[in-house]
């Protein structure tokens, strides 16, 4: 038994200490681990947001160069450079408006003439002057409007080129309204629209400015499909510059629109493409508004530094409208300085959507502001940098899209290592208390171990002193009487009888314990059993003075092993005389109860203190009685274990001072009829 355990608890005390200094060394990673894992995942985000800005730079850059790489030093007849610069806008996200400019700074397209800067008319023949005059005179002072028509119908005939033709049409177009004679109007009005379109008069408005208006008061819904193309082409070539626009043109357009709606209240998609050019000079016309000084400042003062060059012809320069997210790309190269107004806002946007950060760990949002700031702030863990050299005056802000990325990372990296080291705490101290246990235990055994060494020494030696001082005394024929010598051979037989049980006992235990204990079941009648255990020890009975009452069914039988049986009753009955004092009365019973059989053996000696019952039957155990009787700890121990090898059970009933009962119950297998 000892050679079982020391081994167990050598590798508990080494198992106490891996699980301490394993514990102990995981605790100190994972507190240390938490904080480095703030540190390199905050440094990680800074690599990643510095990163993040680089590529953004890069590819504001590419995007730029995009734009204007199909338009180094490029020279092309102005209108094919205006179709590739209104195309190139088209295309674009953030192109707000392309244009072309005369070397004064004026616009070319936009097609942009104020009216005050508007050529001086072309002189006019003598015989049209006169001829218009009169045509005059006869419409405006006579009312005469025949007469006025025959006149203008003349001037028509004899003007030479497009100004005086276009100056007798729009007459002849006014007074055959007056006329009523539509049809006339109608056709002459389209004959402005369709050939004179550009053409101004004296004060530089363009004739189309008159004929429009004139035009859609004589459209009725009759024929307006017929008329409808006729202004659809005037707004087409306002659009594409044909048309010059000027200060006028904006409340010129919303009164046509106007117009053309009431017309169209029906089916207001018919002005469908209309809508799409009305706006589209309305943009021209705000961005001539907004930035024709800044234009012609640049021009003037091109060099002045308040430009940046890109990686080709363009320069850009910043808008000065106030509206710092705007910027012009100009390449002066060309023989008409022509270029685009970018909207910086859509531009970031539209890098912002492409896949900058595909390959990153965490998700950052790009956003912009206004003014200087500090290069990053760690707290925050927001990045800013600036987005020179294009927006001087722009910040780029990189920040986690997710704000407690970093204390959610840590809040739950603390609650794994805290979670794992309370269990393991707990495994640490579960294990400790079970090896405390264990030793203790450990240590219980081999202390009751070495009673039972120097108990048994003393059992065995106290029968065999008997037997060989009995046996000499034989030898030496110190022994005359025949019945002293049967008396003494008696003594020996019992003592050996003794001397044979307690040996038994240790042998049975022996094999319990190794497991090799068997048992030969048969059917045996118990009364018997129990008749014969007694005879054993009728010797004792005598000498001590014993009372013994035995009440016992003879009819019982059960399948049981009888030699392990006998060994249980004698263990019992050994027991009885043994802790006997002055009551000297043992009662044997074997009855049937309830389908139960139950054999008793009771006494009437010095009884068992209660909380002492339950240990009785552990291996090696004995209670420090005040008598000091003598034994090895081991009977019950083999009674409890045949029982239990039975199928049975052992109950004891015990007080101090009165007596014990010790009851075996069986399962009733047979009883004789
Ligand atoms: P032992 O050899 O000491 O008798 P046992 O296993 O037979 O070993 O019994 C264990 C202990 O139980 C004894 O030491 C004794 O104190 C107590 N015991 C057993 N039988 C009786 C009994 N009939 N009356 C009082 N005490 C008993």
């Amino acid at each position: 038994m000892n050679q079982k355990l020391k081994p167990a608890s050598r590798l508990s005390v080494v198992f106490i200490l891996v699980v301490v200094l394993s514990g102990s060394i995981l605790t100190w990673f994972s507190i240390n681990n938490i904080s480095n894992q703030k540190v390199l995942t905050e440094k990680r985000i800074l690599e990643e947001q510095r990163e993040l800005s680089a590529r953004f730079s890069d590819t504001l850059q590419k995007q730029i160069e995009n734009i204007t790489a199909g338009f180094s030093n490029e020279i092309a007849p102005i209108d094919l450079l205006k179709d590739s610069l209104v195309k190139e806008a088209a295309e674009s996200d953030f192109v707000i408006q392309s244009f072309i400019l005369a070397n004064n700074g004026d616009f070319l397209y936009p097609n942009f003439r104020g009216i005050e800067v508007a050529q001086s008319a072309p002189k006019l023949s003598s015989r049209f002057k006169t001829a218009f005059s009169k045509g005059e005179k006869a419409e405006f002072a006579e009312s005469n409007l025949n007469a006025a028509k025959a006149n203008y119908i003349q001037c028509l005939t004899i003007s030479t080129g497009a100004f005086d033709s276009v100056k007798a049409l729009n007459a002849l177009g006014r007074v055959s309204t007056k006329l009523q004679e539509f049809e006339n109007a109608i056709q002459h009005y389209n004959t402005i629209v369709s050939t004179y379109f550009n053409v101004s008069d004296e004060n530089g408005i363009p004739y189309i400015y008159y004929a429009v208006p004139q035009l859609l008061k004589i459209t009725t819904t009759d024929n307006f499909e017929k008329q409808l193309p006729v202004f659809e082409s005037v707004f087409e070539k306002m659009e594409k510059g044909e048309i010059p626009l000027n200060f006028n043109t904006e409340d010129w357009l919303t009164q046509s629109i106007k117009s053309l709606q009431e017309l169209t209240v029906d089916n207001p998609s018919k002005l469908e493409n209309i809508k799409t050019f009305e706006m589209h000079i309305l943009q021209q016309l705000q961005f001539v508004d907004e930035y024709k000084n800044a234009i012609s400042e640049f021009t003037q003062n091109g060099s002045s530094g308040k430009f940046l060059n890109t990686g080709n012809d363009f320069k850009i320069v910043n808008s000065f409208s106030g509206d710092s997210q705007k910027l012009f790309l100009i390449n002066t190269n060309f023989t008409n300085p022509a270029g685009f107004l970018i909207d910086g806002e859509k531009l970031f946007k539209t890098i912002v959507k492409t896949d900058l950060q595909s390959d990153f760990e965490f998700d950052y949002i790009i956003g912009f502001a206004t003014g200087y700031r500090s290069n990053s702030t760690k707290n925050n863990l927001v990045f800013s940098s600036q987005l020179n050299p294009y927006f001087p005056e722009q910040q780029l802000q990189i920040k986690l899209s997710d704000e407690n990325l970093i204390n959610g990372l840590i809040q739950r990296r603390s609650w794994i290592y805290g979670i794992s080291t309370i269990l393991l705490l707990v495994a640490m101290v579960l294990g400790v208390v079970l090896i405390v246990r264990d030793i203790s235990r450990e240590k219980h055994l081999a202390r009751l171990q070495s009673d039972f060494i120097s108990n048994v020494t003393h059992e065995l030696k106290t029968p065999l002193t008997s037997i060989s001082m009995f046996a000499e005394s034989m030898l030496l024929k110190r022994v005359k009487k025949n019945s002293d010598k049967e008396e003494y051979l008696s003594i020996i037989l019992k003592e050996s009888e003794r001397l044979k049980r307690m040996i038994n006992n240790i042998l049975e235990f022996s094999k319990l314990e190794k497991g090799k204990s068997d048992y030969q079941f048969v059917n045996s009648n118990l009364a018997s059993l129990v008749t014969t255990a007694i005879q054993e020890f009728d010797y004792w009975f005598e000498k001590e003075g014993f009372e013994v009452v035995s009440e016992l069914d003879n009819q019982i039988e059960a399948k049981v092993d009888p030699e392990k049986m006998k060994q249980v009753f004698e263990n019992l009955l050994n027991n009885a005389i043994k802790y006997s004092s002055q009551n000297k009365k043992i009662i044997s019973r074997l009855y049937l109860n309830t389908d139960k059989i139950h054999i008793e053996i009771e006494d009437h000696g010095i009884g068992i203190p209660k909380n002492e019952i339950s240990k009785i039957f552990e291996k090696f155990y004995r209670i420090n009685h005040k008598e000091s009787i003598s034994g090895t700890g081991l009977g019950l121990t083999v009674v409890n274990e045949i029982v239990q090898a039975h199928d049975g059970k052992i109950e004891v009933v015990s007080e101090v001072g009165k007596g014990s009962k010790f009851s075996i119950i069986l399962h009733q297998q047979k009883v004789k009829p």
